[in-house]
């Protein structure tokens, strides 16, 4: 195909917008797939992301499209993850085609990751096409959501398409639209390979399949081929377009999008941003702004049953093989026993990582507080990254700590304004602009991450009755006064719930925690202490008091049926139960003692 009759974009939507439907429309339309095989969202493929409606790999399509000016086209759409925590990968797959379809519902309009992911493309130099989604629902209002996207993002979209992806209505003028406005992709087939590596997942016939976008060159059965970050060399030994099934083809040119796979054995050995070229006559420079996307929330996952160790890290490795920015290593925690510390790119990643682990694994997990790298300064002149706070040093050897900040962009219908600005300043934010978009306010706040990572998401959605959306990006590390909190049962140290915690909520958060404690710890047949300190500082104290009789008591010796039940039931209790010292601790206790209220 010549590059003029090449198209390619993606679509940029928040969540539930219809960039599936969309899509799955565009598919059908240009019977890119035999009516028989079309099931509904092609593009999502894992079991999970269908269930969430998220999209968390890259998906591709090449379409054939025969346009009403009689030409033949092809056009690729990259199917991008919406989420946040994915933003990196966003941002390269983008730099992978020319233009984008801003999908917005217009019953709801503009949400916060439609905002954070339309900058996103007008950074990659995108070609932009508004799309007014959903008008056969009779609260459709196209030109009040047509003038919020002027207001707010700045694009003009008078020549908004109004289409509905559920009835097909306006997908021939959203394909029209595609061959009109976005530009072919540019290149040169004589120059040296130059190829973005914008994907990499893990499949268990052909190893690991690259997504690739030739910039320059051309891309053959066979040739040897360089990653040129980190200086490995395959043979391509099969190349292919999707479909959206595999279809394998001869050669990929400029401007194209497709696959290779070269019995790479490892996704953490294919970088998305990486270039890939000729090994024997390598492009000059590669492709500009490559960063490896790195873990930023960190936490523990422990077996319930400790004899599942070995299963759990069975599933931790195979699920690290298809993931390369998720991070793990062994951890032992005296309260917990063996487990790993992982770290992933954000709440949503971990959600995910830790549902697979549960669901496909069938192995019950203990999560530990979610928390972020720490940058610790000690008077010696050495620095620490802190990933695990059972592992922050004595304070006196400590001369500051920094912590990660971040921007943070909430869209909220004006009634709920006041409870979001109450949350953020509960959470230590600083108000940075407050603005009206149509009825919604648009609020952006600076963060610090570790108060975000736990429950904010939750928090929001329950203060605004589901109808905030919320955005963040990372923006740097800030000292501020940061102490780590213990908790000590009876008398000892519980490192899996150690906290970092700021000096001035230090007093808040411990009382908080220990009275939670109180109610999840059960009686026992003594008293017991439940303290939060700070280095040997108590801060907060309760005290559990002893249990009087043991619950079979109540049986009066006579019904024995009973008597076994109950304590077959004790007994299956006591399973989800860590023992700790002489405290059995349930694993609830972990995760629900961290939530605030
Ligand atoms: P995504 O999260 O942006 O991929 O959104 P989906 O494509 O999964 O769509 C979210 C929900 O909106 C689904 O229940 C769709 O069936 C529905 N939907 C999508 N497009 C339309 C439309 O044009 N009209 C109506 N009535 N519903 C739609
Ligand atoms: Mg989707």
């Amino acid at each position: 195909t010549p590059l003029s009759h090449i198209r390619n974009f993606s679509i940029v939507a928040h969540i539930d917008h219809g960039k599936s439907t969309l899509a799955d429309r565009l598919i059908q339309q240009t019977n890119t797939v035999a009516e028989r095989d079309m099931k509904e969202q092609m593009l999502d493929s894992m079991d999970i992301e269908r269930e969430r409606g998220i999209t968390i790999k890259a998906q591709t399509v090449r379409i054939n499209y025969t346009a009403q000016n009689g030409e033949d086209y092809v056009i690729n759409l990259i199917d991008t993850p919406g989420h946040v925590d994915f933003a990196y990968e966003v941002s390269r797959s983008m730099r992978a085609v020319e233009g984008s379809l801003l999908v917005v519902d217009s019953t709801q309009g503009v949400e916060a990751q439609t905002l954070a992911n339309v900058y996103t493309a007008i950074d990659a130099d995108h070609e932009i096409i508004p799309v007014l989604n959903k008008i056969d629902l009779p609260a459709s209002d196209c030109d009040r959501v047509a003038e919020q996207i002027e207001d707010v993002i700045g694009i003009d979209a008078s020549g908004a398409i109004r289409v509905s992806a559920k009835t097909g209505e306006g997908i021939t003028e959203t394909l029209e639209a595609i061959i009109e406005h976005l530009p072919p992709p540019r290149g040169d087939a004589d120059a040296p390979l130059k190829a973005m590596l914008v994907d990499s997942w893990y499949d268990a016939y052909l190893g690991v399949i690259v997504l690739v976008r030739i910039m320059d060159g051309k891309l053959k059965k066979g040739d040897r081929v360089r990653m040129m970050q980190n200086g490995s060399v395959h043979q391509v030994d099969r190349i292919g377009v999707f479909r959206p099934a595999m279809t394998v083809v001869d050669e990929l040119g400029p401007g194209e999008i497709g696959f290779i796979t070269a019995s790479i054995k490892r996704v953490a050995d294919t970088k998305v941003g990486d270039t890939i070229t000729h090994d024997k006559t390598p492009c000059e420079k590669p492709l500009p702004g490559f960063q490896p996307s790195v873990p930023v929330v960190f936490c523990g996952l422990f077996p319930v049953d400790s004899n599942e160790f070995e299963d759990l890290r069975d599933a931790i490795e195979k699920l690290a093989l298809n993931d390369a920015s998720f991070s793990y290593e062994m951890e032992t925690s005296a309260a917990l026993g063996f487990g790993f510390r992982c770290g992933f790119l954000g709440l949503l990643h971990l959600e995910v990582i830790r549902d697979r682990i549960e669901r496909e694994y069938d192995i019950e997990l203990i999560t530990t507080a979610p928390s972020v790298i720490y940058h610790v300064y000690m008077k010696d002149g050495t620095k620490l990254d802190l990933h695990n706070p059972a592992d922050m040093p004595d304070l006196t050897h400590v001369d500051h700590v920094e912590e990660p900040r971040i921007k943070a962009t909430i869209l909220v219908p004006d009634e709920y304004l006041g409870d979001v600005l109450k949350l953020c300043q509960d959470r230590r934010g600083i108000q940075e602009d407050l603005t009206y978009a149509g009825s919604r306010a648009m609020v952006v706040y600076d963060l610090p991450l570790n108060e975000v990572v736990f429950d904010f998401y939750d928090r929001l959605k329950s203060v605004t009755k589901g109808y905030a959306s919320f955005d963040y990006q990372m923006t740097g590390y800030r000292q501020d006064n940061l102490v780590k909190m213990s908790i000590l049962v009876n008398d000892e140290p519980v490192d899996a719930l150690s906290m970092m915690v700021h000096r001035d909520r230090a007093e808040m958060r411990g009382r908080a925690m220990v009275e939670k404690l109180k109610d999840l710890i059960p009686r026992h047949m003594f008293k017991i202490p439940i303290q939060a300190a700070i280095g040997g500082k108590v801060i907060a104290r309760e005290t559990l008091s002893a249990m009087r009789k043991d619950v079979t008591a109540k049986c009066y010796g006579g019904d024995a049926t009973r008597k076994k039940k109950l304590l077959e039931k004790q007994k299956a209790g006591k399973k989800k139960m860590r023992q700790f010292g002489k405290v059995d601790i349930p694993q609830e206790a972990f995760i629900s003692a961290l939530k605030m209220d």
